[in-house]
């Protein structure tokens, strides 16, 4: 972020008593569209006695005004301090501009489009309170009003298809504003001047229940439906949810069995931190992250049985979400409701945005949707906190399509991203646009929203890649579609030497200069055509040197393994040298087939080398008896974090090898199987093993330090 400071010239200096009328023009970048930054410049202008203009085009909010130099440098330094709030000022650039030419009064001008670097689309926010407070008032003429919105809040980024951010370049262009609403939008004084989803109960988007509830309105049908324990689609602001009452076993059941997501955990929608601290242990930080405008799903530490185990079973976090949209405060403000609230797909698809999906119906018995358009999908963002420290685990709704500051520029960029949880891309001179989080791409409709959600970044801001950065990995959806649409702009990154660049621009280190790089992963495909993923790498954004990584096993069967846990600790086990004794659980849960894998290992049939630290945290896992078998990715490491959170005694101390190119997990396996076998508590071996992967990447990183790398 840079600014241009104020100067003030030599002579205003010499004639400070009577101050003389001068001029300046300033140009404003970041997210400064859609957030009401004309109107305030227009308010701060007015109140500061300046004359002048504010308009916007495609790539800025420009000011020019004339009036005392004191009120020209009260202006420079408001519109940073300022802003409104969901404005990012990135920078203000002042000009000298001579006074006559500006005309007496203050105004606001129309927008125009221009060529070059674009301003940002905001993100959507969640409903500010001056809007929810005229949504409870019923004086208010938008009392009960399900898309009431102003300058400062509501849907952006899921309704814009083009810049400038005019109502025309969104999906409420259908949308013809009543006298009363299009008073508003003209008024500069009004908090819905030029607010472009604006509507009321007259002329805004309708809401209704299908099938329709007799006798009740949209919301208190679909609140019956709730309570009575059915599942109803609801249209977010990215897509549809499936909700259904948390606190019923039935419902929870039904809407798995219909999602085909047996286990994993869903997230909970309440009206307020009053109602998450019910459900959950809620601090301070967490309560803000609750309440932010990017209303996130934060995840908690769960108390007490409001909610049915078959939210998050056998899970001590809970994921809680407060409401967003208005439709969402109308149906839990002032009630104990407690919802799931889950993307409206099937496991590992895209989530529904449209009314027409065909997927939508099987999994709901009734959708609670209006025909205002979504124009790109958006999940929710999911983040923890680490004491006070934000932890992103999922960015999408909120957070999209915000940019991260580079710090040197470049030609235009697109990388495509992985094959899991794939989000993309975008970078061009000093930002890159990170996609929102777009699911797995190893199905169609994932791919399809994938190449659309391109198109639509790409078309926001007029950029073509020169370069598609493509994952070594050659088996890749997304390389693949690269590599058709774009075969002469591909450049092959590795799997984590991507990871190490991504945290290097995030904490804006210098490009150039290498960083040790610890990339601890579950699967990336490695320049020997191993599969890598316990890899430390020294890298600078342009090269990478693979310095350190875990000991090589036999992954048996590939990436199919990943979903048993058991064989991949027998795995382990055999290249530690530790026979498969039937008082090892994994070899309990093998059975039959032990046989068959040891085969299989011993010639090296269908098995692929890997240093990957995800499969060690299976097969510890496993080795703990913990998880066998997984339902869902990551499930047996986190069963792993979670008996170490519950582990009252002291940590066994255990250590990786560090001789050589290789850290051999070997030894602490063999002495996790000793503490095993002496009756340790699984829960502390099972803390003791995370400590050992913390010392691990202390003591390599102390050693890599002071061997120059
Ligand atoms: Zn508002
Ligand atoms: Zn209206």
């Amino acid at each position: 972020m840079s600014r241009t400071e104020p100067r003030r010239g030599r002579g205003q200096r010499a004639n400070q008593a009577t101050p003389s009328r001068s001029g300046a023009r300033f140009e404003v970048t970041g997210v400064v569209q859609g957030v009401g930054f004309r109107p305030f410049v227009h308010r701060l202008a007015t109140e500061l006695g300046l004359d002048g203009v504010v308009g916007n085009d495609s790539t800025r909010v420009f000011i020019d005004a004339a009036g005392s130099p004191a009120a020209l440098d009260g202006l420079a330094r408001r519109l940073v301090s300022d802003a409104p709030p969901l404005a990012r000022v990135a920078e203000v650039r002042r000009h000298p501009l001579p006074p006559a030419g500006v005309a007496r009064g203050f105004r606001i001008v129309e927008s125009e489009t221009r060529d070059g670097a674009r301003t940002l689309v905001p993100p959507d926010c969640a409903v500010c309170d001056d809007c929810l407070a005229e949504l409870h008032d019923p004086d208010d003429r938008r009392f009960g009003h399900p898309f009431i919105t102003c300058t400062n809040c509501g849907p952006r980024f899921t309704i814009i298809h083009g810049l400038p951010y005019d109502r025309a370049a969104t999906t409420m262009a259908g949308f013809e504003m009543c006298d009363r609403c299009r008073t508003e939008y003209e008024d500069p004084t009004d908090r819905r001047y030029h607010a472009q989803p604006i509507g009321c109960h007259g002329c805004g988007p309708k809401l209704r229940l299908d099938p329709a509830a007799p006798l009740l309105g949209a919301v208190e049908g679909a609140a019956a439906l709730l309570d009575g324990g059915d599942v109803v689609a609801i249209k977010g602001l990215g897509g549809f949810h499936l909700a259904c009452d948390a606190t019923s076993d039935e419902a929870i059941a039904a809407l798995r069995e219909r999602k085909h997501r047996p286990e994993k955990p869903f997230a909970v929608m309440v009206a307020d931190v009053e109602q998450a601290r019910r459900l959950a242990h809620v601090s301070d930080v967490e309560a803000e992250q609750l309440g932010s405008p990017a209303r996130p799903v934060v995840l908690l530490r769960a108390v007490g049985d409001v909610v049915s185990e078959l939210v998050a079973p056998g899970n001590p976090l809970i994921g809680v979400m407060l409401p967003s949209t208005p439709i969402h405060h109308l149906l839990l403000d002032g009630t104990d409701r407690v919802l799931v609230m889950t993307s409206a797909n099937v496991s590992g698809e895209p989530l529904a945005t449209c009314d027409t999906d065909p997927r939508l119906g099987p999994l709901c018995d009734a959708v609670l949707t209006h025909d205002r358009p979504i124009e790109v999908p958006c999940d929710d963002s999911v983040v923890r906190l680490a004491g006070s420290t934000l932890l992103p685990v999922r960015r999408a709704r909120g957070f999209a399509p915000l940019p991260v500051p580079l710090t040197t520029g470049s030609r235009p960029v697109l990388a495509v991203g992985g094959e899991l949880k794939n989000a993309f891309c975008l970078a061009d001179g000093g930002r890159a646009w990170l996609s929102q989080h777009l699911g797995d791409m190893e199905n169609l409709p994932t791919l399809d929203a994938f190449e659309r959600t391109v198109e639509h970044l790409a078309g926001l801001y007029d950029l073509t890649p020169a370069v598609v950065a493509v994952d070594a990995h050659p088996g890749y959806s997304t390389s693949r579609w690269a590599r058709r649409s774009h075969p002469d702009r591909i450049v092959e990154v590795q799997h984590h030497h991507a990871h190490i660049a991504a945290v290097m621009a995030e904490h804006e280190c210098d490009p150039a200069v290498p960083v040790i790089g610890f990339a601890f992963d579950g699967t990336g495909y490695g320049h020997d055509g191993t599969i890598w993923g316990g890899e430390v790498l020294v890298a600078s954004a342009a090269r990478a040197d693979r310095v350190r990584h875990l000991q090589p096993v036999q992954l048996p069967g590939g990436d199919g393994a990943v979903r048993h846990p058991c064989r991949i600790a027998l795995s382990h086990l055999a290249a530690a040298g530790v026979a498969w004794d039937p008082d090892l659980p994994p070899v309990v849960a093998v059975g039959d087939d032990t046989e068959l894998l040891r085969r299989q290992l011993d010639r090296g049939v269908a098995c692929v080398p890997t240093t990957s630290m995800g499969r060690l945290f299976d097969a510890v896992a496993s080795l703990l008896g913990l998880r066998h078998e997984i339902g869902y990715e990551a499930q047996a490491a986190i069963d792993l974090e979670i008996a170490a959170a519950r582990a009252s005694g002291p940590p066994p101390a255990y250590a990786f090898g560090l001789d050589g190119e290789a850290f051999d997990q070997r030894p602490v396996l063999r002495a996790i199987v000793d503490d095993l076998r002496a009756g340790v508590p699984v829960d502390d071996i099972a803390n003791g093993f995370h400590d050992a992967v913390v010392d691990a990447i202390a003591q390599l990183a102390i050693e890599l330090r002071s061997d120059g790398a």
